[in-house]
């Protein structure tokens, strides 16, 4: 018998279903409706090369929760893999985040920190930083004009599809700025990759007598025989949940074109940014950077472009893209998410929230103390 359903197998999924059959001893279902377990976090290692490929795209563990960076270790050992990434503008490398060196090299200066500080606060008004109501004019106000135009702008406009002025300020304070040299991607103090892969860790975390986990299951397709019979822990999309309802909420989806190329290096790093329009997809991936521990043979790596695009109903929905038409159906869907019996909603998709894979986690672990497991103590 099972005592509680969860559908997607993500780490949303797999973290309750660890906590429910590690503390509350209760035998769990994960049904996953792809054929492998992990979510976006999955990966595999490329038949030719050996190297190991993010099949959604570089996943980059990083936190500061120590909560769950004790979790997690329990489940996988990290390398001490720091992000660094560069963003091309013009044919030419730049640090990005924008820092001390990418100011200096674009304005053709060599300022020290504080002078950097004050040039740039020369060319921004700070009080626009909180006023902002878009996208561009928080940024225009973090960076200044030339700034934005070089190296968000386009990069945005093709990330989202969307004019930088229709999208939401707070998009733009994942992208710290900085006056000094520091050139890491992430401010968090733990970080690392998974010492033997994202799919050794997602299997380790399902690795219970308590808990099935059924592939190829579309949760839609048994649906009508599970609600209202069993909890159920919910990670899919939430319109798709209640029949589009009220319509359906805006996503971006990705396009991966990934080729095998006869070098040992290609970028000498895992991402570059392409800041401008002309060049088609935003990034680069080079995967055989994440594990610099690794002995990869060096005839060939594997890289990967992106490319983004709105999601049609049949693609991947991976970004929220989150107008304000999107939050007024949320709304309404959040009210017949509280009215359905014994269904909780979480994960990325299923809170319609950009979740980090340590928010997923942590999101998870919340939600399991607060919520699912007093509903099995009072049963
Ligand atoms: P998911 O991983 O999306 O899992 C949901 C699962 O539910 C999926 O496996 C799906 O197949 C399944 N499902 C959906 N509907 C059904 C259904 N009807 N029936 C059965 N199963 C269903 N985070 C970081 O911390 N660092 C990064 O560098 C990073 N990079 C990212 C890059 C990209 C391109 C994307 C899209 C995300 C990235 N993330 C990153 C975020 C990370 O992927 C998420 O935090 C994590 O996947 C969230 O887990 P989740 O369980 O909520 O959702
Ligand atoms: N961004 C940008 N230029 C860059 C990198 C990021 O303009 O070179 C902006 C862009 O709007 C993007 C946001 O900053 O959507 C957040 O960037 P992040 O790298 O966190 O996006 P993700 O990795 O989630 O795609």
């Amino acid at each position: 018998m099972t005592d509680l359903v969860i559908v997607g197998s993500g780490f949303y999924g797999l973290t309750v279903a660890q906590q429910a059959a590690e503390r509350l001893g209760l035998k769990v279902k994960i049904l996953e409706r792809r054929n492998h377990i992990g979510g976006n976090a999955y990966s595999e290692i490329d038949a030719e090369t050996g190297i190991e490929v993010h099949t959604y795209g570089s996943h980059l563990f990083h936190t500061s929760n120590e909560r769950v960076w004790e979790y997690v270790n329990r489940f996988t050992a990290f390398n001490d893999y720091k992000h660094l990434v560069w963003a091309k503008h013009n044919g030419d490398l730049y640090p990005m985040p924008i820092n001390l060196d990418t100011i200096n090299k674009f304005f053709n200066l060599e300022l020290d920190s504080a002078s950097a500080k004050e040039f740039i606060q020369g060319q921004v008004n700070a009080d626009d930083v909180s006023s902002a109501t878009n996208l561009e004019e928080r940024a225009i106000a973090l960076v200044g004009q030339p700034l934005y135009e070089a190296f968000i702008k386009g990069y945005t406009e093709k990330q989202w599809q969307t004019d930088p002025k229709l999208l939401p300020a707070d998009v733009i304070n994942r992208l710290p700025m900085r006056f000094t040299r520091e050139h890491r991607y992430f401010n968090d103090t733990h970080e690392g990759l998974p010492l033997s892969g994202y799919t050794a860790w997602l299997e380790n975390m399902a690795d219970h007598t308590n808990i099935e986990v059924v592939l190829n299951q579309d949760f839609f397709d048994v649906k009508s025989d599970l609600v209202g019979q069993v909890p159920i822990v919910y990670t899919g999309p939430i319109d798709r949940y209640f029949n589009y309802e009220f319509g359906e909420l805006g996503w971006r989806t990705l396009d991966f074109e990934s080729e095998v190329v006869m070098t040992g290096n290609y970028q000498n790093t895992s991402v570059v940014n392409y800041s401008d329009l002309d060049v088609p997809f935003t990034r680069i991936h080079e995967y055989r950077h994440l594990h610099p521990e690794r002995n990869y043979q060096t005839d060939s790596t594997i890289i990967s472009r992106e490319y983004s695009r709105f999601a049609l109903r049949n693609d991947e929905p991976y970004y929220p893209v989150n107008t304000s038409d999107d939050r007024e159906k949320l709304v309404k869907y959040r009210i017949l998410m509280e009215n359905e019996p014994n269904v909780w909603f979480g994960g990325r998709l299923g809170s319609y929230q950009y979740l980090d894979m340590h928010m997923a986690i942590a999101s998870a672990l919340t939600a399991f103390d607060n919520e699912i497991s007093p509903f099995f103590a009072s049963r």
